[in-house]
């Protein structure tokens, strides 16, 4: 496969509460949100856009996620890991050239380590983040994930990099929207067909906190997550963009799913 494709997949779902996802609201109500993953082929070698969850996750939540997998409930069958989804497109790991992570939190990086040629993008503020997290946002980083050895890390270095344009055509830029998490960064995507798209993934969750209804339920800096806010919905009025909120239930369930993709 050569031509350039969007694929939109998920790694399950996530039982939570309204309050994880929309900072004080829902009065502990339940709810259940998809864990997305994409995959951009492009005949420079494809690109993993984040991993959702780890299958050791899905096979023994407490063992590898610990407490915080009584908060945030893993509903995955471990067929649902991403590699084993990409293979069933007849898609060789070692075809991907590019794992590219928005933000290195435990629902995004099931993918680390599974790709062993491929190059992992990620921003340096979000791996050392990772590495030595403060004590609130700790359990949202799985060491396992990011400590896996022999892998090929590319760091970006926030504004710097800013607009970081990984084939040099223009089919797939970050931008860097840091709140959510310190290295959060978005991604813009130019397709020939469907033109540009973005995804913000947890820059804004879902559409309440694209039209500045909700604040992100976690957050490591709140001036930081509202300002990313505006600056991709500036970037998406000036480019028309289709926009695909992070874990959006009802958006999610209305978008076209692997082996269907936008062209
Ligand atoms: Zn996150």
């Amino acid at each position: 496969m050569t031509d350039i494709r969007l694929y939109m997949f998920q790694t399950g779902h996530l039982n939570l509460k309204v309050h994880n996802i929309k900072m004080n609201e829902g009065n502990g109500a339940d709810y259940r949100i998809p864990v997305p993953f994409f995959l951009l082929t492009h005949p420079k070698g494809h690109t993993l856009i984040d991993g959702g969850i780890a299958v050791e996750a899905a096979r023994d939540p407490a063992k590898y996620w610990g407490p915080v997998s009584e908060v945030f409930k893993i509903e995955m069958d471990e067929s649902e890991g991403c590699i084993e989804q990409i293979e069933k497109l007849g898609i060789k790991p070692e075809d991907i050239r590019f794992a590219l992570f928005s933000h290195l939190h435990l629902d995004h990086t099931g993918s680390v380590g599974r790709i062993p040629t491929a190059t992992h993008i990620v921003q340096r503020s979000e791996f050392e983040y990772a590495k030595n997290p403060d004590w609130y946002a700790a359990g949202a980083y799985i060491r396992d994930d990011i400590d896996r050895s022999d892998i090929n890390w590319h760091f970006l270095e926030g504004v710097e990099d800013d607009f970081y344009d990984v084939y040099g055509d223009g089919t797939l830029t970050t931008v860097f929207t840091p709140g959510h998490a310190p290295g959060h960064m978005s991604v813009m995507l130019n397709l020939p067909n469907t033109g540009p798209l973005l995804l913000t993934i947890d820059a804004a969750y879902t559409t309440d906190h694209w039209e500045e209804r909700s604040l992100p339920g976690f957050v490591s800096s709140a001036v930081d997550a509202v300002r990313s806010v505006q600056k991709l919905r500036a970037l998406a009025d000036k480019t028309e963009a289709m926009v695909v909120t992070g874990h959006d239930p009802d958006e999610w369930s209305k978008l076209k799913k692997a082996p269907d993709f936008y062209s």
